[in-house]
């Protein structure tokens, strides 16, 4: 597997790079947005992207990148820039880690990324069309009034029309969707849709729903239980705003 390290800062790449390598992981590394923009072209399996780059700003590498392929993306931050980190996984980021962190938790989410994104594994071609796994049987796609999600091919229509999720929306959909109406904790989402025994802050998990929420066209489609977690219901013609926050 190749990953991608775009990373300025010798002190972290250097042993990443040597870390990564012991886990049997091949790492290109480039010290800027420009040459990793450059080098992505190459078709890497994943890409690790600082997000304090000399030359760009992380978030427009992040949005070059995903306008261009469905490369998983991992971004790595410092301390103190969740507003940035939101604003990552919005623009379609996988995950992010903060610094600083060890070489075996970031295997760890480079392997949970690998997981949740294999059903549609990078081809090079901007929009993988099928899963590789050619020989399972066609699932029907499951409908839930206008919506229609397709687990087999990661697609989800909205009155015909295909809306482009990131694969972490897509599975926070699917997750919510296996059970509608049935409310899921943070606890459990986080668990099964992020990592198991999620540890730590659960603004990524709002940050999902709200852009899920406005792709959808209207907020009430998820809606809050208080204090719990979240639930999917068809919005009706008389749903307000209520509830949704
Ligand atoms: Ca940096």
């Amino acid at each position: 597997m190749r990953l991608l390290l775009i990373e300025d800062d010798d002190r972290i790449a250097g042993p990443l790079t040597e870390g990564l390598g012991r886990y049997g992981f091949t790492v290109d590394h480039v010290r800027s947005g420009a040459a990793g923009l450059a080098d992505a072209t190459g078709s890497p399996d994943m890409v690790l992207l600082d997000l304090g780059l000399p030359d760009m700003d992380g978030l427009d590498v992040c949005r070059s990148l995903r306008a261009r392929s469905a490369v998983p993306i991992i971004m790595i931050t410092a301390r103190g820039e969740e507003a940035d980190r939101i604003v990552g996984l919005e623009l379609g980021a996988d995950d992010y880690l903060a610094k600083p962190f060890g070489v075996r938790e970031l295997v760890a989410r480079i392997r949970a990324v690998t997981r949740r994104t294999s059903a549609l594994p990078y081809t090079g071609s901007e929009h993988p069309e099928a899963p590789v796994q050619a020989a399972r049987p066609p699932a029907p796609a499951q409908r839930l009034g206008p919506l229609e999600i397709n687990r087999r091919t990661r697609q989800v229509h909205l009155d015909g029309h295909e809306l482009a999720l990131t694969p972490r929306e897509f599975d926070l959909l699917a997750y919510l969707a296996q059970d509608p109406e049935a409310v899921y904790s943070r606890q459990q989402i986080m668990d099964t849709v992020w990592d198991p025994h999620f540890f730590g802050p659960t603004k990524t998990l709002d940050a999902h729903v709200a852009a899920l929420r406005r792709k959808l066209g209207d907020p009430a489609w998820i809606t809050t239980a208080r204090g719990v977690g979240f639930r999917l219901t068809v919005p009706g013609p008389d749903t307000g705003p209520e509830g949704t926050g």
